[in-house]
C-alpha cells in the first residue's frame, strides 16, 4: 500500500479505486510482456478463428491487443494517468483497481480482459507496480458476445425481416449494457402491445433504436447510451455540465410530445 493509492478520477464521488502508478521504464517493460506473453489458442468450436481472423468487439478488447497497436495506446486508454495525480505528480500511467466487494477485499483490473495463459496472467499482472504479491482469486477470459445483424435481419418494429411474429431485443438485438437492455425489453414489449412507433430522434433509446434498423451502417457493433448519439442542439453550449443537461431536458420534452401524441 506504500505504492499505491485510494483516488476516483478527478476525485469524483468517495474514493473507491486503488491505482498503481507506473513509471516510464515500469510501463513500457509492461507493455513488452504483456506483447511476447503466451496466449490461450481458441478452439475450432469458439469462432472459426485464427489470431488474424479473431474479431474482438470494440469495448472488450483485449488488453495484449491494445499493446499491439502501439506502446503509447494503452497509457492513452485505459491506464492514463489523467486525474488520479498523487501529491501534485501524475504518473507515466496508471492501472486501476476496482472493489468487487463491500469489504474491499478482492479487486478486479480495470480494462485487463485479456486471453493470456492462466500462468502469464499470474506472472504479467504481476509486474503491475503494488501487485508483486498480489494474489489471483479468478483469471480473466474472453466471453463470446452473440448478437444480430440487426440493420440486415431486423425490421423497424424490431421483429425478424424473415419472421414477423418474432421479436428481438437486448443483448441479442445489439444492444450493450445492463441499462440499455433492460429499456430494450421495455422498448419491444410496447411495440409488441402498442404498436409503438419510432421513439423521437432527441432520445437515447430513439437513437438506439435508429441504430439498430439503420441500414447505411457497415460491420454493424453493440450499441451503448451515450450522450454522442443524440442530434446536436441548436444552440450550443460549451459547458460539458450545462449541455449535457439541455439535451436531457429536451430529450425528456420530446418524449412527452410523443406520449401525448400517440
Ligand atoms: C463479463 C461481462 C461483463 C459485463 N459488464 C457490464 C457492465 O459492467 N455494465 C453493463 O452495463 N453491461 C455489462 N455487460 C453487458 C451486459 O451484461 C449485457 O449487455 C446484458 O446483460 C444483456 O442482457 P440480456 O438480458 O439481453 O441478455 P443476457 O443477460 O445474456 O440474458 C440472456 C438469458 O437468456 C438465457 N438463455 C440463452 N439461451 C436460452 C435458451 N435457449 N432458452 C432459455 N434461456 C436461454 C441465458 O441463460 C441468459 O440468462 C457485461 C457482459 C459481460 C459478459
Amino acid at each position: 500500500m506504500d505504492k499505491i493509492y485510494f483516488k476516483d478520477r478527478y476525485d469524483k464521488g468517495e474514493p473507491d479505486y486503488l491505482n498503481c502508478p507506473f513509471t516510464k521504464e515500469e510501463y513500457y517493460h509492461f507493455v513488452e510482456t504483456l506483447l511476447t506473453g503466451e496466449k490461450h489458442q481458441p478452439h475450432s468450436f469458439e469462432n472459426d478463428m485464427t489470431d488474424e481472423k479473431m474479431k474482438f468487439y470494440q469495448n472488450c478488447m483485449p488488453i495484449e491487443e491494445l499493446a499491439k497497436r502501439g506502446k503509447d495506446t494503452l497509457r492513452f486508454g485505459v491506464m492514463r494517468p489523467i486525474g488520479l495525480e498523487r501529491k501534485g505528480e501524475t504518473p507515466f500511467a496508471v492501472l486501476q483497481l476496482r472493489p468487487e466487494n463491500h469489504e474491499h477485499t478482492a479487486y478486479n483490473l480495470v480494462g485487463c480482459q485479456t486471453m493470456l495463459r492462466y500462468s502469464e496472467q499470474k506472472r504479467i499482472f504481476r509486474l503491475i507496480p503494488g501487485l508483486e504479491k498480489a494474489e489471483f482469486l479468478r483469471y480473466g477470459s474472453l466471453h463470446r458476445n452473440s448478437y444480430l445483424n440487426a440493420p440486415e435481419v431486423l425490421s423497424d418494429n424490431l421483429s425478424l425481416k424473415n419472421a414477423p411474429n418474432v421479436f428481438v431485443a437486448g443483448q441479442l438485438s445489439g444492444v450493450e449494457g445492463y441499462v440499455e437492455c433492460i429499456a430494450s425489453g421495455l422498448l419491444v414489449a410496447k411495440v409488441i402491445s402498442e404498436d409503438m412507433s419510432l421513439l423521437p430522434p432527441e432520445t437515447i433509446m430513439g437513437q438506439i433504436w435508429r441504430r439498430l434498423i439503420d441500414t447505411n451502417i457497415q460491420n454493424f457493433q453493440p450499441v451503448n447510451a451515450n450522450f454522442g448519439l443524440l442530434p446536436a442542439l441548436n444552440k450550443p453550449i460549451r459547458d460539458k455540465k450545462q449541455k449535457k443537461l439541455a439535451l436531457v431536458e429536451r430529450s425528456i420534452k420530446a418524449l412527452q410530445d410523443f406520449l401525448q401524441n400517440k
